[in-house]
C-alpha cells in the first residue's frame, strides 16, 4: 500500500515536548520502571489540587452543560472574566471580547489561524513555549524568534526585537510570567515592547496563564494596561493558578485598538463558530474560579509549597558543578545552564535521554524551546520537597561523571 504522509504543513513544525525523549520515557515504564517526571506543567500528578469549590460547582449544574453552548463562551462565564479584568484595571473589554476555550492552546492555535497568511512574521521570545512557534507555522507563518537575556534575568532583548520587525511582522508574543525561564518583567520592559509594537501597528499577544504565579513580591503586570493605542490580546485560564489543566478551559480577551482589527475579530468569530462551542463542563467552573479566596495564593508565601519547592530547585541547582541557575520570579520552572565543555555536550536531547536512562529522570532539553545552543535544559518544580530532592541528587550524582558520548 502506497504510505500514508503527513501533511507538508508540519514540515517545520517542531513540538519536542511530547516527542522522541518521551518514546524513551515510556519503553522505560513499559518496562517497569518508575520515572520521576519533571518535564510537563500538570499539577495533579503531585497532589496539587483543583480547588474543591470548582468540582462543586461544575458537578452540582453539570446537567446544564449538555448541549452545545455560545460560540464565544457561557454567559456567566465571561461575565466573571470581565470582572477580573476590571480589578486587573482592564477596563474596555466587554463581554464580546471574550473567547472561552478548550485551554489556552486551543486560542493559540485560533489566534494564529486566524491573523497568518503564507509568509507573515510573528515576534515569538526565545527560549519559548514552543506551541506558540508551532501554531504560527502551523498557520504558514513564519516564527522570528527574539532573545531574552539570561545575563539581564531573562528579559526581553529590546534591541533584538526592534532589529527583527520586518514588513511582514503581524505580532509580537510576550510571556509573561514565563515559561521556561520563571521570569516576570517589570513595566519598563512591557512599556519599551508596546512602544515598538505601537510604533510598528503589531498586535500583542500576552501570554499570562502564569499571571497569578508570582514569587516574593515579584510583581505581575497585565500587558493590556500597558498601551490602549495598541490591539493587546491577553490569555488566561484555568490550567495552572486553578491547577486543572484536565479540563481544559482558557479564554482570551481584547483589549485596546479594537477599531482597527474587525476583519480580524469576523475571522476570530468564524473560527470560534466553526468549532461550535468549547467544552461546556469546564466552563461551569470559571465563575467560581475567579472569584473570591484565591488558594493559589497559600501556596506562594514562605512556608507555601511552591515558594518553597522554588527554593529547592535554585539551591540544589546552584550546588552541582557545571550548573547554574537564574532565579524564577514567577511560574512553574527554571531553565538552568550547563556547562557544556564541562560535560563534552554537542546535543542536549542526547544528554536528556543518557540521564533519563541511568537515573530515570525526565526533563525537556532546552532546544525543545527553540533556544539555539544545547547549553540549557527545563525543570518543572511541582513534586513535593522530597521527590524534587531526590530528583536533583540524582542529576548532581549522574553530571559527576558524565561526558557525552555520540
Ligand atoms: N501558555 C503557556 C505559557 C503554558 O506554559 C501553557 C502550558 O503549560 C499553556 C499556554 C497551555 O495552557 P492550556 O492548558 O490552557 O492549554
Amino acid at each position: 500500500m502506497k504510505p500514508i504522509v503527513k501533511s507538508e504543513k508540519l514540515n517545520n513544525v517542531c513540538y519536542d515536548i511530547r516527542g522522541p525523549i518521551l518514546q524513551e520515557a515510556k519503553r522505560l515504564e513499559e518496562e517497569g520502571f518508575s520515572l520521576i517526571k519533571l518535564n510537563i506543567g500538570n499539577t495533579a500528578p503531585f497532589g496539587l489540587n483543583t480547588p474543591d469549590a470548582i468540582i462543586h460547582d461544575i458537578i452540582l449544574n453539570m446537567k446544564d452543560a449538555e448541549g452545545y453552548g455560545d460560540a464565544q463562551g457561557l454567559f456567566s462565564a465571561r461575565n466573571a472574566i470581565v470582572l477580573d479584568l476590571q480589578t486587573k484595571g482592564i477596563m474596555d473589554t466587554g463581554i464580546d471580547d471574550i473567547y472561552i476555550g478548550n485551554g489556552v492552546s486551543e486560542l493559540i492555535s485560533i489566534s494564529m489561524q486566524g491573523l497568518l497568511n503564507s509568509g507573515d512574521e510573528v515576534l515569538i521570545p526565545m527560549p519559548d513555549y514552543p506551541l506558540w512557534t508551532a501554531a504560527a507555522t502551523l498557520a504558514g507563518g513564519k516564527a522570528v524568534h527574539y532573545r531574552c537575556d539570561e545575563e539581564a534575568d531573562w528579559n526581553p532583548d529590546l534591541a533584538d526585537i526592534r532589529a527583527k520587525v520586518t514588513d511582514r511582522t503581524k505580532a509580537v508574543v510576550v510571556i509573561n510570567p514565563n515559561n521556561p525561564t520563571g521570569a516576570v518583567y517589570d513595566r519598563e520592559i512591557l512599556e519599551g515592547i508596546a512602544a515598538i509594537a505601537a510604533e510598528k501597528a503589531l498586535i500583542v499577544f500576552a501570554d499570562e496563564i502564569y499571571g497569578r504565579i508570582t514569587y516574593g513580591g515579584a510583581q505581575y503586570i497585565p500587558m493590556a494596561t500597558i498601551n490602549p493605542e495598541i490591539l493587546t490580546i491577553s490569555f488566561d485560564g484555568l490550567s495552572k493558578a486553578y491547577r486543572a489543566p484536565g479540563l481544559r478551559s482558557g479564554w482570551m480577551s481584547l483589549s485596546g485598538n479594537k477599531k482597527s482589527a474587525a476583519s480580524y475579530i469576523e475571522g476570530l468569530n468564524m473560527l470560534s463558530n466553526m468549532r461550535l462551542c468549547a467544552n461546556m463542563t469546564a466552563q461551569l467552573g470559571i465563575q467560581t474560579a475567579l472569584g473570591g479566596y484565591q488558594s493559589i495564593k497559600d501556596l506562594l508565601l514562605p512556608g507555601g509549597r511552591l515558594k518553597e519547592q522554588r527554593d529547592i530547585a535554585v539551591e540544589m541547582v546552584n550546588h552541582i558543578p557545571g550548573l547554574s541557575v537564574t532565579t524564577p520570579k514567577g511560574a512553574l520552572y527554571c531553565f538552568p545552564k550547563i556547562d557544556c565543555e564541562r560535560f563534552g555536550i554537542t546535543s542536549d536531547e542526547q544528554f536528556i535521554i543518557d540521564l533519563l536512562r541511568e537515573k530515570h529522570l525526565l526533563l525537556v532539553h532546552g532546544t525543545g524551546f527553540n533556544w539555539d545552543k544545547p547549553d540549557h535544559f527545563r525543570i518543572v518544580f511541582l513534586p513535593d520537597r522530597e521527590t524534587l530532592k531526590e530528583a536533583l541528587k540524582r542529576m548532581g550524582d549522574f553530571l559527576a561523571g558524565y561526558k557525552q558520548q555520540i
